[in-house]
């Protein structure tokens, strides 16, 4: 026997798009629910570093258009959210987030190249940028007389442990776990998505609905493959990602330029707290890019080659090295190069949806709502089908991988 239920819309995925899209949604009066094949956050947002970034890591490169116009408003934007001060419908109360710093260095060696230095004091960037005099730099140089420059960027750091429990708090009912496997998707005579068949205990549940939202980072393609979709495409981008712990590390935060041509923060340092309180540098930029093959001995003597010879006034006497592959999950629309933007494809009543960056969710799901409103998606249903609570448990939400 088959159960029959129906809600406006299904999400699929509950990292930080699929749990943002589904405050966003429900707040636009939509009834919705969200299946997660694991535990809340589990792909890319605990692994992510959590910058809030205001763009200028990628005006490095060039000029002040693509990803670097995209984000410049995003700190903002987040600021406004995390105090707790939404402005109609189209943003979320996000108080209980943790702002791990306030701050975002990018710091340049002695070596520092004329091109970046006139960049970063140029006119275009004046107040998004700040020179930091040496009597103002943060308490991780300790009384070092740290050579090159020091800039304050307009980013900030956030805990994305706390993101997700805060998105997922707002929403105590509707958020299920669902195997992968036991999933297939209904559709009518002219091939239209109209809805999700699970079976789950021996039992088949059909949702009817009027879209389906893909939003599970990776898991995307397998999603898609399911569903015969065939303008979305994935790619993904590997990073081999390093941490380091010791209880008397200072906290850092900051992107290490290197005197190399590219301009690629050679180091992206973040600093955060384990399960046992024991402070965790957690290393990306060129080192976690460079690092995808090596194995974790050869990629932790790269990071300790690196980070000795970067900060060579700190003690790593007694620290604790690891380090983990992950993959950033995109849309392909650029030839396997990071897209600029958020990437929303429509197929079949099925949106497939990617952020491309943490910092872009609040966008992804902006244009998310312009489509539905755009395709004149009715709001038929009102909260969500309760009866589900009885078939499907609420999943937990994941650990950072460094903790
Ligand atoms: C190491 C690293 C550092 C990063 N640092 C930053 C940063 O500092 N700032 C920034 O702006 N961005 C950063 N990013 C990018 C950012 O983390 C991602 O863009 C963002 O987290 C993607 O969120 P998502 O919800 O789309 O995907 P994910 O976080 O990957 O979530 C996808 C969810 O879908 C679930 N899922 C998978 N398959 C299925 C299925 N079939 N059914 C149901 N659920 C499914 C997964 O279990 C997971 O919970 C970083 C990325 C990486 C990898």
């Amino acid at each position: 026997m088959t159960l029959s239920y129906s809600t406006d819309i299904v999400v699929f995925g509950g990292g930080v798009a699929g749990l943002w899209l589904l405050n966003r949604l429900r707040s636009e009066g939509y009834g919705a629910i969200l299946f997660e094949s694991d535990s809340l956050g589990c792909g890319q947002t605990v692994a992510s570093q959590g910058i809030i970034h205001g763009g200028l890591k990628y005006a490095l490169k060039g000029s002040l258009k693509g990803s670097a116009n995209v984000l410049a408003n995003m700190p903002a934007r987040w600021r406004n959210c995390l105090l707790g001060g939404p402005k109609g419908n189209s943003d979320i109360n996000l108080s209980g987030v943790q702002i791990v710093s306030d701050h975002y260095y990018m710091w340049s060696d002695a070596g520092l190249r004329s091109k970046l230095k006139a960049f970063l004091g140029s006119k275009s960037l004046s107040g998004r940028v700040r020179a930091v005099p040496k009597s103002e730099y943060p308490s991780f140089f300790g009384n070092t007389p740290a050579d090159g420059k020091l800039y304050q960027l307009p980013d900030f750091v956030i805990d994305s442990s706390s993101l997700i429990e805060v998105l997922a708090g707002q929403q105590p009912e509707g958020i299920y776990h669902a195997d992968p496997s036991g999933i297939n998707f209904l559709r009518n005579g002219s091939g239209s998505i109209t809805g999700v068949l699970i079976n789950i205990a021996n039992k088949l549940i059909s949702i009817a609905t009027q879209r389906i939202i893909f939003c599970a980072g990776e898991g995307n393609q397998a999603l898609i493959e399911k569903a015969k979709l065939r303008n979305p495409h994935s790619q993904v981008r590997p990073l081999n990602m390093v941490y380091v712990k010791k209880r008397k590390l200072p906290p850092i935060f900051m992107h290490y330029i290197g005197g190399d041509l590219s301009l690629t923060p050679r180091l992206t340092i973040t600093s955060h707290q384990d399960k046992l309180g024991i402070n965790t540098w957690y290393l990306g930029g060129e080192l976690a890019e460079s690092g995808v093959g090596k194995d974790a001995a050869e990629q932790i003597e790269a990071a300790k080659k690196l980070t000795f010879s970067v900060f060579p006034w700190i003690n790593f006497n007694d620290a604790t090295w690891g380090c983990f592959p992950i993959n950033r999950a995109e849309a392909n629309i650029n030839n396997n190069y990071r897209p600029d933007d958020v990437s929303l494809i429509e197929e079949n009543n099925v949106l497939v949806a990617w952020p491309t960056k943490l910092t872009l969710t609040p966008l992804l799901a902006d244009k998310t709502i312009e489509t539905l409103n755009a395709a004149g998606v009715p709001v038929l249903n009102q909260g969500h089908p309760a009866d589900l609570d009885k078939f499907f448990t609420r999943p937990g939400i994941a650990k950072a991988p460094w903790s």
